[in-house]
């Protein structure tokens, strides 16, 4: 009943150009939305070219982050109001490069959360915890306590609609895969903890992504896990033939 979501998230790669170019490559080659939907994070700069681009075809797209004020004085920041304006769908926010290389507190990431609320976008909320973190096996106290941060004060209906992610620090850009069973066991941790804080149904209906190291060749493995309903890909969504295989899994 979930439907599957494959989101690459480009981070600091790619200009208007290529993004153009990539998007050409994939347009006509992508699952039916209603199957598997397949959605590109690009950088800002290229959002309008990747709006373009898609116009009229099966890609989704998402920003890689946004700010909790519409507008006003903010040098540098970009506005959840005008993404929602030019039309894209769903912003990361509190990826773990966020919060470690620009200070973003599970406080920005909720207020962040109210502000795509406010203007219709939905939101795709990572959440991980450090090597360090999992080897004092806290880990799932750690993700479950930032989940709960995130979501502070949204209503069940919202929480339903949105996508989470979980990504473990150490699996990402290091080819070192949490085991799917790993993958698995933190995806249904974060599944039973909005259960706990809303009900069944909100638990059953939000989506919930692994991300850290996902490829072709482990993408139909981790996607065959019961509580794992997408991926969020960073390296292997930069190349269109790489990122065709991870949303034609099926
Ligand atoms: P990776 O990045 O797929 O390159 O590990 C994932 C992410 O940071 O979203």
């Amino acid at each position: 009943m979930r439907t599957p979501i494959i989101a690459g998230n480009w981070k600091l790669n790619q200009n208007p150009e290529e993004t153009t170019a990539f998007v050409e490559a994939i347009k006509d080659k992508l699952p039916a939305s209603s199957k598997v939907e397949s959605v590109i994070a690009a950088p800002a700069v290229d959002l309008p070219a990747l709006l373009a681009a898609a116009k009229g075809s099966e890609l989704k797209t998402a920003a890689e982050n946004a700010y909790f004020e519409d507008k006003g004085a903010f040098t540098g920041e970009t506005s959840p109001l005008v993404l929602s304006q030019m039309g894209i769908n769903y912003v990361v926010i509190g990826h773990s490069e966020r919060r470690d290389y620009f200070h973003e507190t599970d406080e920005d990431i909720n207020k962040k959360a109210h502000a795509l609320f406010r203007n219709n976008l939905t939101p795709i909320i990572c959440c991980g915890e450090s090597l360090e973190t999992r080897e004092a096996g806290k880990e799932t106290e750690w993700v479950v306590g930032q989940i709960k941060a995130a979501l502070k004060d949204l209503t069940a209906e919202q929480v339903s609609q949105s996508v989470i992610a979980y990504e473990p620090i150490w699996a990402i850009g290091t080819g070192k895969t949490a085991s799917s069973e790993q993958a698995q066991e933190m995806c249904k941790a974060i599944r039973d903890a909005v259960s706990d804080l809303y009900n069944e149904e909100t638990a059953a209906n939000v989506r919930i992504q692994y991300g850290g190291s996902v490829k072709p060749e482990n993408v139909k493995e981790l996607m065959a896990k019961p509580d794992i309903d997408g991926g969020l890909v960073g390296g292997a969504s930069l190349e269109p033939e790489s990122f065709l295989a991870l949303v034609n899994y099926q």
